[in-house]
């Protein structure tokens, strides 16, 4: 059945009003017709099967959604080159993240416009959509790394460091199963860096906020690789 994403404000009673966008979706790009059905998702986590009705569209009843994975995990990315942080939106919504913070570090090349948000945005929604999430991960704006690296409370928090000898996050995340099965309702965050890597000195700092160094293997990850890798691992080892 065909899913669109809806604000929690456009629902009033049993009623959701349909923007003049969902309205041409719905009708013209879809083809559907007045009293066919269609889920409408909060991005929050819920869905409602839905009726067309007009401009309005009629809750039915809601639905139960079980595709969310039982651990929050936030990925802090340093800006890639080109298009490829998009690629890093679709992928990581479609494999469960439930907050990416794009940051400028040292080494970051990109200098993205204001309008690059509201891209980034529609991207992960369209990945939720897809990928049939209840929810849509959010998307912070871009910030200067050292910005964000102190940012993050209560968090289980890594970087992933491309040469050393860190510890694997697989095996990180398997010795801390409270962590995997959110018993202690703690989020995890891990930061990824760009093309260049991460200074020495961002290094430093992010283990003085409480990061812990991580590898992801021996071989050396493309920046828009590793946060997919990380995903990877973890919708694994909390899945399965
Ligand atoms: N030029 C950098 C260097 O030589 O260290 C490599 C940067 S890599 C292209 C981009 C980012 O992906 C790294 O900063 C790191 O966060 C992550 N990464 C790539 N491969 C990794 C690995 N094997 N283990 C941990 N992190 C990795």
């Amino acid at each position: 059945m065909q899913r669109i994403a809806i604000n929690p404000d456009q629902i009033k009673d049993k009623l959701i009003t349909l923007t003049s966008e969902q309205q041409h979706y719905l009708y013209r790009v879809l083809r559907l017709q007045k009293g066919d059905k269609f889920i409408a998702m909060d991005g929050m986590g819920k869905w409602w099967l839905s009726q067309l009705d007009n401009t309005d569209a009629l809750i039915l009843h809601q639905l139960t959604v079980e595709t969310e994975l039982p651990i929050s995990v936030t990925l802090m990315v340093a800006l890639p080159k080109g298009n490829g942080f998009e690629n890093i939106v679709r992928c990581c919504t479609e494999l469960g993240v439930a907050c990416i913070a794009p940051v400028i570090s040292d080494r970051t090349l990109l200098k993205p416009s204001s309008q690059k948000l509201e891209r980034w945005k529609r991207i992960a929604t369209e990945a939720a959509e897809q990928s049939e999430r209840a929810k849509v991960p959010e998307i912070l704006a871009p910030i200067a790394f050292n910005q964000s690296i102190v940012s993050f409370t209560n968090f289980e928090k890594y970087i992933c460091v491309a040469r050393g000898d860190s510890p694997h996050l697989l095996h990180c995340l398997q010795n801390q199963p409270d962590i995997i099965n959110n018993s202690h309702n703690k989020s995890v965050v891990i930061a990824t860096g760009a093309e260049g890597g991460w200074t020495e000195k961002e290094i430093e700092i992010a283990l003085q906020n409480g990061f812990k160094p991580v590898s992801l293997g021996r071989r050396i990850l493309r920046a828009v690789t590793a946060p997919i890798v990380v995903m990877s691992l973890i919708s694994g080892i909390s899945e399965v």
